[in-house]
């Protein structure tokens, strides 16, 4: 996986702007990650004035292997998400925080990857239905809702909370 790393340092003050690309093969070095396959556009912003340095985050994109809680089939879920953080310099190792990210004095380099990976991980909502506003193009597969009430109303008696939403639905 390529790491994807913006300058920091040596930099004339004002703002510096970098963009990179991610794809699915990004989430092959995260074993864990919820997202597998999407595109995305991820921008960044050096700001710098004097020994103030900072950062923003910005990605936009879709993540395509989520499946919809009620019809199972496949969402393209848009995902918009900024995060700002503020350049410390420290001598020692120190870990950063949700605002504060801590490089050594020398460092030149920054490398987002880790960032990025939690950014989109952390944009995917708990309820992925096709009648939320933030997928696009879709609406929940007809046929499929209905072979799953079929099935539901053959099996009946189980109360998987999935079947009740589903009659709502009607
Ligand atoms: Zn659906």
């Amino acid at each position: 996986m390529p790491t994807n790393c913006i300058r920091i340092a040596g930099l004339n003050d004002g703002e510096h702007r970098q963009a990179f690309e991610i794809k699915d093969k990004f989430f092959k070095a995260y074993e864990d990650s919820e997202v597998k396959a999407g595109k995305f556009i991820v921008n960044t912003l050096v700001v710098l004035r004097g020994l103030d340095r900072k950062l923003t985050i910005n990605i936009e994109g879709i993540i395509t292997n989520l499946l919809c809680d009620y019809c199972t089939k496949r969402l393209e879920w848009a995902i918009s998400t900024t995060l700002n953080f503020v350049i410390k310099e420290s001598k020692n190792e120190t870990k950063s925080t949700d605002e504060m990210i801590y490089v050594f004095p020398n460092q030149h380099q920054l490398d987002i990857n880790q960032l990025i990976f939690e950014m989109i991980n952390l944009s995917v909502p708990n309820k992925r239905t096709h009648n939320k506003s933030e997928q696009k193009n879709g609406k929940c597969d007809k046929k499929m809702l209905q072979l799953m009430q079929e099935y539901a109303i053959k099996t009946n008696n189980e109360t998987d909370p999935r079947w009740e939403a589903l009659n709502k639905l009607k």
